[in-house]
């Protein structure tokens, strides 16, 4: 569908092609660059839209290794069923799909989420966690996935389906504070490449789409203005983006990847767990009176965190979250 959109509009899309690295002048300026073909593309700039592993950037200077407490290694598996089986198992009609995200005792205390999702002939299930948190516990992301799958809620919502395709990616998870250098003589950063990724909202494609089209907009303004793609000039992506939704809600939760990477234990497991046991407390039917079920839920929590430990947290998820 983009492959149409960008030939429509009169681009070229050169397929099964690597960019091996960046050519650059001799004042350091990029100028295009060489690909794993025979010859090089010259271009007044170019826009680094390479993913979340960004090796080309890092390997010019232009921003850092991103650090394991700021990428999350998802591994995903797709399960392939009849669309109608996957309506019934459900309950969708027409274009519905379904979500359901897990956290709680599959993340194993480390600051993640198991999700699944519908699509028509297939179900996406997979889970995430900070890779930081992968080489502490020295868990196996695939173990964590095959304890998913055996979960008793999702195992029927799977049963009988044929896996025709696996992932493993990282998600970049550091938010605002982790955003390199967006610009440079020549060049520009858009999407994952550039970190721009809301872990909270689970949000990336369209903050890739969108900085891309802005980095778009910003370079169809300097050209309209017979202006070179210097640093100076190329500064406008960034303070256009800066008035997007792009980087507006990255900076509203510009503290959340440190209070989730510090406090994972707490919020993935901990309270998931104290959250379920109230919940189950409440619909029990058991001849319990109620008070002594409000009284059980309280000391939960209490035994759990603290009085102390209970008013830190909700501040300090406050403070991150406004
Ligand atoms: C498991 C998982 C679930 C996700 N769920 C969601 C979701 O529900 N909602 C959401 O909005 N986002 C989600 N995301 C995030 C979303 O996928 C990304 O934010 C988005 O794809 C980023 O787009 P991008 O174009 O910047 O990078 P990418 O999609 O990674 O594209 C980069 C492309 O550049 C190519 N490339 C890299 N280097 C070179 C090179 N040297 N030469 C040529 N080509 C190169 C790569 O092969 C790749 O095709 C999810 C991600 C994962 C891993």
């Amino acid at each position: 569908w983009f492959s149409r959109k960008v030939r429509a509009a009169g681009a070229i899309v050169l397929c099964e092609t690597t960019v091996t690295e960046l050519a650059r002048d001799a004042s350091g300026k990029v100028i295009g660059v060489h690909t794993d073909r025979a010859g090089g593309i010259r271009a007044d700039v170019v826009i680094l839209a390479e993913g979340v592993n960004g090796l080309l950037g890092t390997r010019a200077g232009f921003r850092k290794v991103p650090k394991p407490e700021a990428v999350a290694l998802a591994v995903k598996e797709m399960h392939f069923l009849p669309e109608e089986v996957i309506a019934e198992r459900f309950g969708l009609t027409g274009d519905q799909g379904c979500v359901i995200e897990a956290a709680g005792t599959i993340s194993r205390g480390m600051a993640g989420l198991g999700f699944l999702y519908t699509n028509k002939e297939s179900i996406s299930l997979g889970i995430g966690c900070l890779v930081s948190h992968f080489a502490a516990s020295l868990e196996s992301p695939y173990a964590l996935l095959d304890a998913f799958k055996d979960h008793p809620s999702i195992r029927p919502l799977i049963v009988g389906s044929e896996i025709k395709e696996y992932a493993a990616h990282l998600i970049p998870e550091g938010g605002f504070k982790a955003i390199p250098q967006l610009f440079g003589d020549g060049w520009v950063v858009v999407g994952d490449a550039a970190q721009l990724n809301n872990a909270v909202h689970r949000e990336g494609s369209n903050l890739a789409m969108t900085s891309g089209r802005i980095a778009g907009e910003a370079i169809a303004t300097i050209k309209s203005r017979k202006r070179p793609m210097t640093r100076d000039n190329l500064s406008l992506y960034k303070a256009m983006l800066d008035k997007s939704f792009v980087v507006e809600d990255l900076r509203k939760y510009k503290d959340m990847p440190a209070l989730l990477h510090t406090n994972s234990r707490n919020f993935f497991m901990t309270y998931p767990r104290l959250l379920s046991q109230a919940a189950q407390n409440f619909v029990r039917v058991d001849g319990t009176p109620k008070i002594e079920k409000e009284r059980a839920t309280k000391a939960a929590f209490i035994k759990a965190r603290s009085r102390w430990g209970l008013v830190s947290d909700a501040v300090r998820l406050a403070l991150a979250w406004r």
